[in-house]
This record gives structure tokens, C-alpha cells and sequence, in this order.
């Protein structure tokens, strides 16, 4: 079982920061910037100090607008010492998109970087009701984070109530539909850290790459939370290029990899993966999507790794609920997302009749019950009451079914499954297949109807270089050959690229906007 943790997020993220001193806990993998613990937690205590003089006051929403950079767990950890509670906006957000966000979570002030900052105004404008905006680095006209190091005010004496209080605001990513402000309490963040620990390897000397964005809760736990707690060194990179991301990893001699399944595609298949030494590398851990066990196993074989770890989770679970134990990762069969956490319970529940439990290998709902359960969505009390039921019983939304070890596997969201004349296909085992054809660089596979008013598998699909001629009845022939019939790829349409959100899942409302 878990004890409920009963400490502000930063304390408990940054309680042994003195102690880890002169290691360092971020680096910028692009120009080498380097901080150190000491410096993460005198500057986090700092700009805490100056924020409050600038007026931020306990429950106040600060969104925290930022690629990733080593200073953006700074101003995190500054603004909830601060009291604040941080809503981490996509850096690519339109103006309009994060004008939404800062409306919707009524946030006072903004942090950003000069970079971003015209997007940042424009949006505040939109909004309305920001008080100021503070950058990381610099610009005419705004207090900056670096002259905050330099305040001489008292460090805020904030009264928080971990298990009341909201630390984070994340958005959920808007895959299915508009995101949606996920209330996250000090508590429920730092208990689910406890959870989620079997699968985290760092410790000092133990270096992580951060290519996933920290504005997602996944970046923000697996990348930001979990290793600062530990004296790990997060190696920070503010995109995913492949070339530079291969070079971080061989240069900074990263030991543990935290990333999405396009990420594993790369790094499956991708040609320039031969040209970087990744020895240094002994973990590979995938969550977010669903990642096909054939492509986990063609990428560990690949860099010469034990088997790829997943996590599953969701921005509503703090962000998660099940992981394969690092030292359970030789055990685990093949394509699971992991075994329950501590403290945390499943159910498994037929789609067609919710009241009726699963037993092992039926495919139903996920129910999950447990202390990261978030406090609620931001002003949505009917979509938290449709999405959490009296009982405490979060309904995911995936489908998945337990083997008798109790190892979980995710199949594919309830919403996403294609009904082909009754039955059920699965668009992520689809995409998992394509990706086994050696012409096929990426797919995605949505159902649309077609003349006879039957939901059936359209196949978006990406060619390799070099793959031009490959064409749509050699698809859906290759598909055909290895599933049941009912399962058949019947549209093809060859496109350039794949949507996807910034955490890698594939938009298949984007694909079906353009049909
Ligand atoms: P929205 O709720 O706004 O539509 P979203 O559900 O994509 O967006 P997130 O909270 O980022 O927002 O994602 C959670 C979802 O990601 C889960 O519900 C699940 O569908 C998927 N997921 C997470 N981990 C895994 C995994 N290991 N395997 C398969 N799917 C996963
Ligand atoms: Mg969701």
C-alpha cells in the first residue's frame, strides 16, 4: 500500500536538493547551460520570494508558457512555493488557443520566454484579466526570472494544504476532444510520484533526456518530478529532431529513456540511428499511445536493450496507474502497459454492460481507483461526474484486458474502435501491422463509412523514402494477409505526414476533418 504524501510539491520534489549540492540537475543539451541542485533550489527560493512581492497570492493561476528549458522547473517549483497553482501551456499554442486556456483557468499572470512573448501578449489581450507577464530570460519592459535571483524579499510563508491544494493545471491533450483543465492537488502529484517509483531508475549520475515537453503531464512527472527528486541530471532538449536527439543521448551518455511510440519508430527504423553510439542507454520506458509489441521488440533488439518498460496513465491519474517494474522488465510478456501501482485499484467492465465485471482476457473498459484520481476537471462538474462515478471509479475510456499475472494490456481507446458489421476493430493494431511493411514509414487508421453505410478501416499511410511506387491495393493486400477478414484495411489514402499531439498520439479527428 502508499501513505497519502503530505507535502508541497517542491518540498517533496526538492527536499533533497542541498543535500545533491554541486551535481548538476540540468543541462541544456543543445548549448551545455548547466545548473547545478544548489543553484535549482536557492533560484526556485528566490523567485518565489520575488513573485510574491510582485504580488502573486496563494490560489492564484500562473501559466508557465515554455518549450523545455532548464529554467522551466525553476519557475514551476517558484510558483507553487509561491502558493500559485501552474497551468503549462503548449509552447506552440496559437494565440487564441492559449487565450482559451488562460481564460478558462483564470490565470492572473504568465511566465514565458522572449521568444514566445508576442504570442504570449496577444493572448493575454484576448483573455483579458492578466496582471503581468514575467519572462525566464529577458525582454524590455518585463521583470525577468534572472533579476529575480537578486530579490532581497522574504520567502513567502505559504500555508498549504497538500491534499487541498491545486499545484498543477495541466491540460488533457485534446485528442478526443477540447482539453480540458485537469484540477491536480500537491498530494494527489506527489503520491502517484511514490506509485510510479518501481519505475524510475534515477538516482545521482543517472542522466535523462528530456525530449518530451514538460507541459505534459507525463514530461512533467517522468522527466521534471521523478528525477529532480532523486539527484539525477535531466538533459534538457527543447524539440524532437532526431539527429540532435541521437547526438544528446551519445554526447551526455543519457542511461535511461523516457518517449512516446514515434519516438520507438525512429528509433526502429530510422537509418541515422546507426551513426550515434547509444551504449550508455540501459532503460527504455514508452507510454502515452499504444506502442505494438513487435515494433518494442524490433527497437530493443535494435540499440541492443532488455525489452521497452511501458506506463500507462492519464492527465486525470496524476498521471499514472500501471507500469512495468524496472526490475520485473525481463518477466513481463510482451505489449503489456504494466502491472497496478500501489494503493490503486482496476476493474475491467463490459462495454455493453457496464455493471458486468471481466474476467482475465476479456477486453472491457479500465476503471481505476486510487489516491492520484485528480480532484476534479476546472469548472466541468458534469464531465467530472461523467468521467469519475460516485464510488471514486474513474472511467477511462480504454479498452483492455488483464492476463492471469495480472499484467494490463490497452487495446485502444472505446471511442476510436471501428464496428465492422458488428465487430470490433481495433485501429491500433491496424497501425501496429502497417508498420511491419517496409515501405510504410508511418500510419494512422481511422473508420469512415462507405457506399453501403458500413463503418470500415481507412488506412492513412506515410511512405518510406525510396517507397514511391508502393501503392493502395499492395496495403490493403499486405494487411489482408495477416488478420481476420473482418478486420480488412478498405481505403488506403497516402499522405505526408501523421498528426499527432505533442505527447505523440495520433489526432485521428484531424484525419477525419479532412474526409
Ligand atoms: P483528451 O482526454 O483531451 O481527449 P488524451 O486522452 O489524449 O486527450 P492524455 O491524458 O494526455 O489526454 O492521454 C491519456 C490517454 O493516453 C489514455 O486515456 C490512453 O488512451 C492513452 N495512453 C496512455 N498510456 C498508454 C499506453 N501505455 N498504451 C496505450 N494508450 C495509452
Ligand atoms: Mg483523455
Amino acid at each position: 500500500d502508499v501513505s497519502p504524501v503530505d507535502q508541497p510539491i517542491h518540498e517533496f520534489v526538492l527536499g533533497r536538493a542541498a543535500e545533491f549540492g554541486e551535481l548538476p540537475a540540468l543541462i541544456d543539451g543543445t548549448d551545455g547551460t548547466t545548473l547545478t541542485y544548489a543553484q535549482v533550489d536557492r533560484f526556485h527560493r528566490r523567485i518565489a520570494a520575488a513573485l510574491a512581492e510582485a504580488g502573486v497570492r496563494k490560489g492564484d493561476v500562473i501559466a508557465l508558457h515554455s518549450p523545455n528549458t532548464v529554467a522551466f522547473p525553476t519557475a514551476f517549483y517558484a510558483a507553487t512555493r509561491a502558493g500559485a497553482s501552474v497551468t503549462t501551456v503548449h509552447p506552440l499554442s496559437t494565440p487564441e488557443e492559449f487565450a482559451r486556456q488562460l481564460g478558462d483557468s483564470k490565470a492572473r499572470w504568465i511566465i514565458t520566454v522572449s521568444p514566445l512573448l508576442e504570442s504570449a501578449r496577444r493572448a493575454a489581450e484576448l483573455a483579458g484579466g492578466v496582471q503581468e507577464i514575467f519572462v525566464c530570460d529577458s525582454a524590455p519592459g518585463h521583470r525577468s526570472l534572472i533579476d529575480m535571483l537578486g530579490s532581497t524579499a522574504p520567502e513567502p510563508e505559504i500555508d498549504i494544504e497538500p491534499g487541498e491544494d491545486i499545484a498543477a493545471l495541466p491540460y488533457s491533450s485534446g485528442t478526443t476532444g477540447v482539453p480540458k483543465g485537469v484540477m491536480l492537488t500537491h498530494r494527489q502529484i506527489a503520491t502517484n510520484l511514490v506509485q510510479l517509483d518501481a519505475a524510475v531508475t534515477a538516482g545521482p549520475g543517472e542522466r535523462v533526456l528530456a525530449v518530451l515537453p514538460f507541459f505534459h503531464i507525463y514530461g512533467l512527472t517522468a522527466l521534471m518530478n521523478a528525477p529532480l527528486r532523486k539527484g539525477a541530471t535531466v538533459v534538457v532538449l527543447p524539440r524532437f529532431d532526431l539527429e540532435t536527439f541521437l547526438a544528446a543521448i551519445q554526447n551526455h551518455r543519457i542511461t535511461a529513456l523516457y518517449v512516446a511510440p514515434p519516438i520507438v519508430l525512429a528509433l526502429a527504423k530510422h537509418p541515422a540511428v546507426e551513426n550515434y553510439d547509444l551504449s550508455s542507454l540501459k532503460y527504455l520506458i514508452c507510454s502515452a499511445a499504444p506502442l505494438d509489441a513487435q515494433l518494442a521488440a524490433a527497437c530493443s533488439q535494435r540499440l541492443n536493450l532488455p525489452p521497452i518498460g511501458q506506463a500507462y496513465g492519464m492527465t486525470e491519474l496524476s498521471p499514472g496507474s500501471h507500469v512495468v517494474p524496472l526490475d520485473a522488465i525481463g518477466e513481463a510478456p510482451p505489449g503489456t502497459v504494466g502491472r497496478l501501482i500501489a494503493g490503486t485499484e482496476m476493474r475491467i467492465v463490459s462495454l455493453d454492460d457496464p455493471d458486468k465485471d471481466l474476467g482475465v482476457g476479456e477486453s472491457g473498459e479500465i476503471l481505476i481507483r486510487g489516491p492520484q484520481v485528480m480532484k476534479g476537471y476546472l469548472g466541468r462538474p458534469d464531465a467530472t461526474s461523467a468521467l469519475i462515478d460516485a464510488d471514486g471509479w474513474l472511467h477511462t475510456g480504454d479498452v483492455g484486458h488483464v492476463d492471469s499475472g495480472g499484467w494490463l494490456f490497452v487495446v485502444d481507446r472505446v471511442k476510436e474502435l471501428i464496428k465492422y458489421k458488428g465487430f470490433q476493430v481495433a485501429p491500433a493494431e491496424l497501425e501496429a501491422l502497417l508498420l511491419t511493411h517496409p515501405c510504410i514509414a508511418d500510419a494512422a487508421v481511422i473508420g469512415v463509412y462507405d457506399d453501403n453505410g458500413n463503418e470500415v478501416p481507412r488506412a492513412y499511410v506515410v511512405r518510406q523514402q525510396l517507397a514511391a511506387d508502393l501503392t493502395e491495393s499492395e496495403v490493403m493486400m499486405y494487411v489482408a494477409e495477416r488478420v481476420a477478414p473482418y478486420k480488412r484495411v478498405r481505403q488506403v489514402t497516402f499522405i505526408e505526414g501523421v498528426p499527432r499531439a505533442a505527447s505523440g498520439k495520433i489526432l485521428r479527428r484531424e484525419l477525419r476533418e479532412r474526409t
